[in-house]
């Protein structure tokens, strides 16, 4: 099964002037599109080679594991941002109230976590198991996914995601980064979590 580069929901220029084209042609074009690439060519002839990606990133272990689950990270990356304006579904709005005091004290979390990450890396926000929004972070390509947990909208922290636009400043593209968050892909993701969790 080969792996495709996943389309882009909006224009390369869309997240303007907070995420350039040209960050997006380096970052999706280049590094994201290397990840699906090298995928399709570690899999060959390993018993990965017809399983889908989200069991390559449950399952996989070295390359394979870091291809694949870069692969979907930028997914969802992509998936949380928009240039649109956006807003949070009361339910999420509910839970970030209560398990944080405010939108405003989960951004200090969530940039105190991003800013204080050494080297590369995905900070997360997540749901856990008992229906509580913590924020963590990851290092280099590990994800939610694999520890069975779910991510509801990620900031991807590799210094390729900024240096075209802010250098080394990776303040500056946290606080470019909150503008085009998609608020409304968040507040999916949670509802999607809290049906099945129903079951
Ligand atoms: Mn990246």
């Amino acid at each position: 099964m080969r792996h495709v580069l996943m389309e882009l929901p909006y224009a390369q220029n869309a997240l303007e002037p907070y995420i350039s084209a040209e960050t997006i042609s380096f970052h999706y074009g280049k590094h994201h599109a290397t990840y699906v690439n090298k995928l399709n060519g570690l899999i060959e002839g390993t018993e990965f080679e017809e399983k889908s990606l989200e069991h390559i990133v449950r399952f996989a272990e070295g390359p394979l594991f870091n291809n694949a689950a870069q692969i979907f990270n930028h997914d969802f990356y992509w998936r949380g941002l928009t240039g649109r304006p956006s807003s949070a579904s009361a339910q999420l709005s509910d839970m970030i109230d209560r398990d944080f005091g405010s939108l405003e004290a989960l951004k200090e979390v969530f940039f105190g976590m991003a800013t204080a990450l050494f080297g590369s890396g995905w900070v997360w926000l997540v749901v856990t198991d008992e229906n509580k929004l913590v924020i963590e972070s990851t290092s280099n390509a590990d994800t939610p996914l694999r520890h069975g947990r779910t991510a509801l909208l990620t900031c991807d922290v590799w210094e390729h995601a900024y240096y075209v636009d802010y250098r080394n400043a990776r303040p500056e593209y946290l606080k470019s980064w909150w503008r085009v968050i998609d608020w409304r892909s968040v507040s999916e993701n949670l509802a999607d979590y809290l049906n099945d969790d129903t079951v």
